[in-house]
């Protein structure tokens, strides 16, 4: 039986990701070794890393005054690397949810956090937009796609205060206008790569501001100088990467993604409203989330919930329960997820109604 991969993170990557990988993982670009057995300082490898970065650049149209970087520990770590190299007393975040939080709490250990806008009393279920930014703030946080509640900011602030944004769910699944942004940054592992990796897009002038003393590993201008090759890289999830992004010029780049990803949601989110079973979780139909969306139960069906995540995962639908703090149903429309796998859900749901409503 064919098995749709909804998770929400690690999840789908391209089948072209997977198979040159793991071809790569035997026999890395012919040089008859595993890529987890030569030195990263070898012309292959560097070919890799300056070709991930210039197709990354490419694709979404990077300026010139912004450099890409693939480092470790994950988007967790630049929660505090950020304000480690740029508050340098004062920072905005809007807490749109858990991710958020993480990011406000690893903030406040550089400096005083203001945070301008939340939605955490009605359990992140819209996103914010009216709010303030205090003049004197260093920068601006957002986190433009709510993993855990399904929210997205769908376009780029316009601001004057330096704009930074989590974009671990939500990169190169549409058009941003990345001069906007003074710092995007994310974990690899839902459009990109296997986990192992952030990238981080960053504005070079904004640096070397702070009088603080920063370890040269947490420093960004350390890995700017060094092609993201101060240390060790990690090369698997570099070179997945590069698969990744030759697999997305090839489709058409992100404004064809952005279509496919419109036309993915839309077959979703219709279901979610039209059938009487279920409902979605987030309030306002502006801020549905492209990549995860949430729905539950509707009111008078409740009893069903966990019948219908067996039903489902038993005709392959697989990673579709819902984070805890929020229940019911995720699916993650990730680009890797193909249209098929939407239009079965939406078949299991319409059957199961047709068996219980
Ligand atoms: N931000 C968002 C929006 C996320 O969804 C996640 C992970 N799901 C993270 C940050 C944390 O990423 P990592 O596990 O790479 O530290």
């Amino acid at each position: 039986m064919k098995k749709h991969n909804f998770y929400a993170g690690p999840s789908i990557l391209p089948n072209d990701t997977i198979k040159n990988t793991a071809e790569n993982i035997i026999d890395f670009a012919g040089t008859g070794l595993s890529l987890m057995e030569v030195s990263h300082r070898g012309k292959e490898f560097v070919a890799v890393m300056d070709e991930a970065q210039y197709l990354f650049k490419e694709l979404l149209n990077i300026p010139d005054t912004h450099d890409v970087l693939f480092l470790g520990g994950g988007a967790s770590l630049q929660f505090a690397m950020i304000p480690f190299n740029i508050m340098k007393s004062k920072a905005a975040y809007v807490n749109t949810g858990a991710w958020a939080n993480k990011a406000v709490k690893e903030a406040k250990g550089f400096g005083e956090v203001v945070e301008v806008a939340s939605s955490k009393d009605a359990n992140y279920n819209f996103f914010p937009k009216d709010y303030e930014i205090p003049t004197d703030a260093d920068y601006l946080h957002i986190t433009t796609n709510n993993t855990i509640y399904g929210t997205e900011l769908h376009t780029d602030l316009d601001i004057d205060t330096l704009l930074v944004a989590d974009m671990s769910s939500d990169i190169f699944s549409r058009p941003v206008d990345v001069s906007k942004y003074a710092i995007i940054y994310g974990g690899a592992q839902k459009n990109l790569a296997p986990s192992g990796i952030a990238f981080v897009i960053i504005r070079r002038d904004i640096l070397g501001k702070v009088d603080r003393f920063i370890p040269t590993m947490l420093d960004y201008n350390t890995h700017i100088k060094g092609g993201s090759m101060f240390n060790t890289p990690p090369v698997v999830p570099i070179f997945a990467a590069l698969q990744t992004l030759k697999w997305l010029k090839a489709q058409g780049g992100v404004e064809a993604m952005y279509k496919k990803n419109i036309e993915k949601a839309s077959i979703l989110y219709n279901e979610i409203d039209t059938n009487p079973m279920f409902k979605g979780t987030v309030v306002d139909k502006e801020d549905r989330s492209l990549m995860n969306i949430c729905w539950v139960m509707n009111e008078g069906y409740e009893q069903y919930e966990k019948e219908f995540l067996d039903f489902a995962t038993e005709k392959g639908m697989i990673g579709i329960k819902g984070h805890r703090s929020v229940g019911g149903y995720r699916a993650s429309t990730y680009n890797a997820l193909p249209k098929e796998s939407v239009e079965a859900l939406v078949a299991c749901m319409q059957e199961f109604k047709n068996l219980k409503a």
